[in-house]
């Protein structure tokens, strides 16, 4: 076993005191979460309508300081409205990263369109700018009011980051890209509730942001998401779109175009309601856990992921870059072996089947990253997401 093996599993095993087997995050309900989801039930309003569904999304925009929020059965099903109200139509490209989870190129491909990867930058972890910019240049012309991909005529209809395991990507940057070639932005936000930029929250600084409420992230309403946006009318028409486009009346059942039962449930509103009270104190746990995590890296050859200049990262997943690919596959297995998980990044999406035919730009700090990077547990301890 690596000496850097035993020592980390010991800092690990001291931040999660008398647990066997030490998962990689796990959600905390040390708050009202029982409270909310009992009295969702005694309400019976357990479904699509419900006090708790309009709260949570009240609540997420006063947190975030999106104009609108509007809560989706999941990050996945919020991403794909998000696009489809952005602009992305069948046929159409999407910048995005490759290091990113899957769901973020399903989305794409639920719109019938297809992945654009440029690569990311190993600050952040997310799309680059100067990247983005370069394959603007090298790829595309503009033809009419469009941005077009020369070589297949597709249009590029939208750019898409991930703020990836919670660090806020460069958004100035890209928003300035974007400016350029009249892009919209659609930030996938789904790591990076309670992340800031300047000072401001990830995922209300393109047209539309979208989080995810899956029992793996910050906070958990067992599944759900919610799309972002500034834009009160967009805000309208996604909230239409989630839900079967009808259009409001008393007993009236009128839809006027193809919507989505995309709705998230009253009963896991509830949830989300209790979850975002305890957002903040997660938040503050999961920064000590980086603290410490920091301290002990900056004495080895491996690099913790920071956050940013400029920016406040919830450090959703805790990171580090291995010196080599080699060392980090062995210290997958030497720390899963010994009870403490972690786990490498994605497989890189060009690397799947389903998007391998995908347009690309030069992906090479991508595939840097994807071959030393690591997640480390980063749950909120038992009791530490108390004040
Ligand atoms: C979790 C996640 C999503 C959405 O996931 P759902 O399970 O559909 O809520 C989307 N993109 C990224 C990068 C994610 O990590």
């Amino acid at each position: 076993m690596l000496l850097l093996t035993r020592q980390l599993v010991e800092l690990v095993r001291g931040i999660y005191p008398g647990q066997e087997r030490i998962s990689l995050h796990e959600p905390r309900f040390d708050g009202n979460d029982r409270r909310y989801v009992v009295e969702a039930i005694d309400s019976t309003f357990v479904s699509s309508v419900g006090a708790y569904v309009d709260r949570f999304e009240h609540d997420v925009a006063t947190y975030t300081g999106a104009r609108r929020a509007v809560a989706t059965t999941n990050g996945t099903s919020a991403l794909h409205v998000a696009l489809q109200l952005a602009g992305v139509r069948s046929g159409d490209l999407v910048i995005t990263q490759s290091l990113t989870f899957v769901a973020t190129c399903n989305a794409i491909a639920y719109c019938n369109a297809i992945p654009f990867f440029a690569d990311v930058e190993t600050g952040t972890l997310s799309l680059a700018p100067a990247a983005l910019a370069a394959c603007l240049e090298a790829c595309t012309e503009r033809r009419g009011g469009d941005c077009v991909h020369r070589e297949s005529g597709r249009r590029i209809a939208a750019v898409l980051p991930m703020h990836t395991f919670g660090h806020p990507a460069d958004l100035a940057g890209l928003l300035e890209v974007c400016a350029a070639w009249q892009l919209p932005l659609v930030e996938d936000a789904a790591e990076s509730l309670g992340s800031r930029y300047r000072g401001r929250h990830t995922g209300t600084f393109g047209l539309f942001g979208t989080l995810s409420f899956n029992g793996n992230k910050i906070i958990t309403t067992g599944g759900g998401g919610m799309i972002l946006t500034n834009d009160e009318s967009l805000g309208q028409r996604a909230k239409h779109l989630t839900t079967t486009a009808k259009r409001p009346h008393q007993w009236a059942f009128d839809h006027d175009e193809i919507g989505y039962n995309y709705r998230l449930p009253n009963l896991n509103a509830a949830l989300g309601c209790a979850q975002l009270e305890r957002i903040e104190a997660f938040v503050a746990a999961k920064r000590r856990i980086a603290d410490i995590y920091a301290g002990f890296l900056s004495r080895t050859d491996c690099r913790f992921v920071k956050e940013p200049e400029g920016c406040r990262a919830n450090y959703w997943l805790n990171a580090a870059i291995c010196p080599s690919a080699a060392m980090r596959d062995r210290l997958l297995h030497e720390t899963n072996a010994a009870g403490v998980m972690t786990r490498p990044a994605w497989r890189l999406m060009h690397r799947l089947p389903m998007f391998e035919a995908a347009p690309r730009g030069d992906l090479s700090q991508s595939e840097w990253l994807a071959e030393r990077l690591i997640n480390l547990p980063s749950s909120v301890p038992a009791g530490g997401g108390s004040q």
